[in-house]
């Protein structure tokens, strides 16, 4: 069946990755902004709230039992462990969303986006890097939510991180927030224009 402008499209997975701290998150909230056909998905994880954290806004908090059988009932679009806790991206409220032509952002690490890709190719994939090593680590440091041994551990994997951005369709520096959030906002816009998506 011919397929008309005026059709009503799906929403675009759009995966957002980077090192913890480069400003995804940041990023996500700026880009939310005055955007109603926007979500960020609420991923789950085993690791502990933070503080200020809300249970099913930030995160869907539960324990590693309940994290295992929801992988058994292959609830999760992607799932990873990173920094010895477990992530994942509840399958269902995604799907249901970009079938009702809502957008919906991904804000996963490299390991899951690896996953999704797999099964999404078209989906929009850019990595957020800061502009130096030494500005992620003032930007942990100033955050104050991880010990000595934890801000090491995601230093390192940050590099590692990092050393995986060319996978990524595009890569944004985060160096001011609000010009980050607009150029992936134009990103969002250009992808939205692909004549393969007409
Ligand atoms: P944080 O503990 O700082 O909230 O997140 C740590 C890392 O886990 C970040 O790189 C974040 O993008 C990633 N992450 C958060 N949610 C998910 C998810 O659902 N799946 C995967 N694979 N990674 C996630």
């Amino acid at each position: 069946m011919t397929k008309h402008f005026y059709e009503k499209e799906k929403g675009l997975l759009i995966v957002i990755s980077g090192p913890s701290g480069a400003g995804k998150g940041t990023i996500c909230k700026e880009l939310l902004k005055n955007e109603d056909n926007l979500e960020v998905s609420v991923s789950a994880t085993t690791r502990q709230p933070r503080e200020g954290e809300v249970e099913g806004k930030n995160y869907y908090f539960i324990d590693k039992e309940h994290f295992l059988d929801m992988i058994g009932n292959n609830d999760f679009l992607e799932y990873a462990k990173v920094y010895d806790n477990y992530y994942g991206t509840p399958k269902d409220p995604v799907l249901q969303k970009m079938e009702e032509g809502v957008d919906v952002i991904l804000e996963i690490d490299i390991q899951g986006a690896a996953q999704v890709r797999a099964n999404f190719p078209e989906g929009i994939y850019i990595f957020v890097v800061p502009p130096s090593i030494n500005e992620l680590r003032k930007r942990i440091t100033e955050r104050g939510t991880e010990d000595e041994e934890q801000m090491n551990k995601r230093m390192d994997c940050a590099c590692e991180e990092i050393r995986n951005a060319t996978k990524y369709s595009y890569i944004v520096i985060n160096d001011k927030v609000s010009l980050a959030a607009e150029k992936v906002r134009a990103i969002i816009t250009a992808e939205k224009c692909r004549s393969e998506r007409l």
